[in-house]
C-alpha cells in the first residue's frame, strides 16, 4: 500500500518528539503535532498564528530569529542544549531542548517555510546541574571544613579535592598536592599507608585509624604526629568506587598532653612502689580506711582490714603515740609519728606515718591521705650503730684503762726507785694494750675506708706460707696453741699481702676468741686451676645454722649483748671486703658444738 498523506501527518502527530512547520517570513504555525503543543502547553488553537504571536515569551528568546534565518538564507540550524523558558498556565517554566531547524523546498526549490525537530534534555540537564551543584556544596563543605579533607581518584590517586586544614595538617603547599599523585606529594608516608589505601579501593570498606602515630615532613622538618583518619570510599552510582575520601584531624596535642598525665602517673606509681610506701585514705568521718596493697602489706596482712584492726595492730606500748599523732593532726593539719606494730604472726616491726587532714567548707576535718614505710630495717641499723658506738667506746676504754694504770705504776717506780726490774713488765703490758687499742682503731679507720670506698689496693708477688707464718707468730709465741699450715711450701701469689695477712690474723684472732679450749688451729690452702683456697678451722663452740648469712655483715655479732667475748663485730666484714675487692668468696662451714673452718678464694694473679 502505498503511504498516503494521511498517513505522513499521522506518523507527525504520533511522534513523541515535538515537530513543527512555521511557514512564510510571519512563520505562522502550520503543522504542530501533540508533542509540541504539550511543550508549549498551547492547545489546537495556535495553528494558524504566526509563532510570535502564540508564544509571546518567545520574543525576547533568540529562537524566532534562528527560525526567520533558515527561512531566509535556507540554512539548516542545529542548536547545542538551549534553555528556553515556556509560558505554561501563566507562569514561566524552563527547559532544555537541542533544537534542528530545517528549511522546505517546494518542487521549484524555493523556501515555504522552516520544520523544526526538536529534543527535549530537561531531565538529563537537570540531573546534571544538580551534580554540578552537590559538587559545588561538597567542595565548599570540603573547603570550609575545619577537618583535613582531600579526595583521591580511586583509579590513578591523583588528588582531585584538597582543603586548607589538610594541606596544613600535611605541611605542604596547594601545588605540591593538588592534582597530582597523593604518594608523590607525601611520600613519607606512603610505605605504610598505600597498601592501606589500595585495600580501601579493592574492598571498598572504610578504614579508620585513631591516634595513628606518623612522621610527616612539614615544610621541609620532619615531625612527629598523632592524626586521627577516615579512608572513605565514594562510589559511583553503579556501585564501583571512583574516589577516596580521606579525612584527619590531628591529635598531638591530645595524645601528648595525655600521655604527659600518664607519664605522671606512672612515675608516681613508680615512685612509690620504689619507696615502698603504703597508702591509706582515712574518712574521719566514717572512721573507715581504704588502704593500698603495700599498707596491708606493711601491717602483716594480706587483703584490706577494718579500721578497728589497724589500732589493735599497735604496739600496747604505742597506742598512745598514734593517738596522739592523731590528735596532733586534726589541729595542725598534718600528721607524723613513728610507733611498733605487731604482725598477725606476732613478729614486730617499726612503722613511719605521714599524712596531711582535709577539711569541709565549715573547715571540719573529714578526710586524711598519707602513707606509711616499714622503717624496721632502719630502726634495727640506728639500733645496731647505737650498740656498736657504746661496744666501741667500752673496747676502747678496757686497754686505755690499762695503759692508765701501767703509767701511774710506772711512774710511782720511777719516782721512788723501788722494784727496778717490774719496770719492763709494766712497759711490756701499756704495750700491749696500746697494741689492741691500734688494732681497734686500725678496724674503725678500716671501716670508714670501705665505706667511702677507698679500700686500696696494692699487690705484689709473695709465698703463701711465709706469709701465714708471719700472720701468726703471735698466736705460736703465746704458746697455748698449735697452729698447722698445710699446703705447698712454694706456692706463690699476686695479692695486697698486708690485707691478706690482715683477714688472717682476723680468722686466727677468731678462732683464739671464740674456741678457747681447741688448742689446735688448722691453717690449710689448696691451689686449684686459677684461684687459692685457703680455710682456718677451730674446734670450738661453732656457730649456729640460722647466724651465718649475717656473720660479714658490718657490726654483727652472734652474741651482741657483748658479755662474753670482746670485739667490734668488725673483723669478718672487713675480711669479706678485701676478699671481694681481690675477686675472690669468702665463706664458713660451720656446726654448732664442733667449730667452724672460715674459708676464702682468691686468684692466683698474674703468674
Ligand atoms: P668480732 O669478733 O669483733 O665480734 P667478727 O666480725 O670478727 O667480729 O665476728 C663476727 C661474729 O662472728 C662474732 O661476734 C662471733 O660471734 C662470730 N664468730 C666469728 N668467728 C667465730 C669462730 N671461729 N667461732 C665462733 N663464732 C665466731
Amino acid at each position: 500500500m502505498e503511504p498516503t498523506e494521511s498517513t505522513f501527518r499521522e506518523m507527525v502527530n504520533l511522534s513523541p518528539f515535538p515537530v513543527y512547520l512555521c511557514t512564510g517570513e510571519d512563520l505562522v504555525i502550520t503543522v504542530a503535532n501533540n508533542a509540541t503543543l504539550k511543550a508549549w502547553s498551547r492547545d489546537a488553537s495556535v495553528i494558524g498564528k504566526p509563532i510570535a504571536v502564540a508564544l509571546p515569551e518567545l520574543r525576547d528568546q533568540p529562537f524566532l530569529g534562528y527560525l526567520l534565518n533558515v527561512y531566509r538564507t535556507g540554512q539548516p540550524f542545529h542548536s547545542d542544549i538551549s534553555r528556553v523558558d515556556i509560558n505554561a498556565n501563566g507562569v514561566l517554566q524552563t527547559y532544555y531542548y537541542k533544537f534542528n531547524y530545517l528549511p522546505m523546498r517546494n518542487s521549484a526549490g524555493e523556501i515555504y517555510g522552516v520544520a523544526a525537530f526538536n529534543t527535549e534534555v530537561t531531565e538529563l540537564e537537570r540531573a546534571k546541574q544538580e551534580v554540578e551543584e552537590s559538587r559545588m556544596i561538597l567542595y565548599n563543605l570540603v573547603r570550609q571544613a575545619p577537618v583535613g579533607i582531600c579526595i583521591i581518584g580511586a583509579n590513578d590517586l591523583v588528588v582531585d579535592v584538597v582543603n586548607e586544614s589538610y594541606l596544613e595538617l600535611v605541611g605542604k603547599k596547594r601545588w605540591q598536592v593538588e592534582n597530582r599523585n597523593i604518594w608523590d606529594a607525601i611520600p613519607e608516608a606512603k610505605a605504610f599507608y598505600s597498601p592501606v589505601m589500595d585495600r580501601v579501593i579493592a574492598t571498598g570498606e572504610a578504614f579508620v585509624a585513631q591516634e595513628a602515630e606518623l612522621i610527616l615532613i612539614r615544610d621541609g622538618i620532619a615531625e612527629n604526629v598523632f592524626v586521627d583518619f577516615v579512608y572513605e570510599p565514594v562510589r559511583h552510582f553503579d556501585g564501583t568506587i571512583n574516589a577516596i575520601m580521606v579525612i584527619a584531624f590531628e591529635v598531638t596535642d591530645k595524645v601528648l598532653a595525655r600521655r604527659a598525665i600518664e607519664d605522671i602517673e606512672e612515675r608516681n606509681r613508680l615512685a612509690i612502689e620504689a619507696a615502698e610506701i603504703g597508702t591509706f585514705d582515712f574518712d574521719l568521718v566514717h572512721t573507715t580506711t581504704v588502704t593500698s596493697d603495700r599498707f596491708n602489706q606493711i601491717f602483716g596482712f594480706d587483703g584490706p582490714v577494718p579500721h578497728r584492726l589497724l589500732i589493735d595492730a599497735f604496739h600496747p606500748e604505742d597506742k598512745q603515740i598514734r593517738e596522739h599523732a592523731h590528735e596532733e593532726a586534726l589541729r595542725s593539719g598534718y600528721l607524723y609519728y613513728e610507733a611498733r606494730i605487731i604482725w598477725p604472726d606476732d613478729s614486730m616491726h617499726w612503722i613511719r606515718a605521714q599524712g596531711k587532714v582535709y577539711r569541709d567548707k565549715n573547715e571540719k576535718p573529714v578526710r586524711m591521705l598519707g602513707t606509711i614505710l616499714d622503717i624496721t630495717e632502719f630502726k634495727r641499723l640506728q639500733q645496731q650503730k647505737d650498740d656498736f658506738i657504746s661496744v666501741a667506746s667500752h673496747e676502747l676504754k678496757t686497754p686505755m684503762t690499762s695503759v692508765k694504770a701501767s703509767i701511774q705504776i710506772l711512774d710511782k717506780l720511777i719516782r721512788t726507785g723501788t722494784n727496778p726490774d717490774k719496770i719492763s713488765t709494766f712497759i711490756d703490758k701499756a704495750n700491749s694494750s696500746l697494741n689492741k687499742m691500734q688494732h681497734l682503731i686500725e678496724s674503725l679507720l678500716n671501716v670508714s675506708r670501705i665505706s667511702a670506698g677507698q679500700l686500696e689496693l696494692s699487690k705484689s708477688r709473695f709465698n703463701v706460707t711465709e706469709m701465714i707464718n708471719e700472720s701468726c707468730d703471735y698466736v705460736r709465741v703465746a704458746g697455748d696453741y698449735q697452729v698447722i699450715i698445710k699446703g705447698d711450701k712454694d706456692l706463690e701469689i699476686v695479692a695486697d699481702k698486708q690485707k691478706i695477712e690482715q683477714i688472717l690474723v682476723n680468722l686466727v684472732n677468731n678462732a683464739v676468741k671464740y674456741a678457747p679450749n681447741s688448742k689446735e688451729i688448722i691453717i690449710e690452702f689448696t691451689k686449684r686451676k686459677t684461684t687459692i683456697k685457703i680455710s682456718v678451722q677451730d674446734f670450738g663452740e661453732g656457730i649456729p645454722y640460722d647466724k651465718i648469712p649475717h656473720l660479714f655483715e658490718r657490726y654483727y655479732r652472734v652474741d651482741s649483748t657483748g658479755v662474753q667475748y670482746s670485739g667490734l663485730g668488725l673483723g669478718l666484714y672487713i675480711s669479706a671486703e678485701i676478699v671481694e675487692r681481690h675477686g675472690g668468696k669468702i665463706g664458713v662451714n660451720s656446726d654448732a658444738g664442733r667449730g667452724s673452718s672460715f674459708w676464702f678464694t682468691l686468684p692466683l694473679g698474674d703468674s
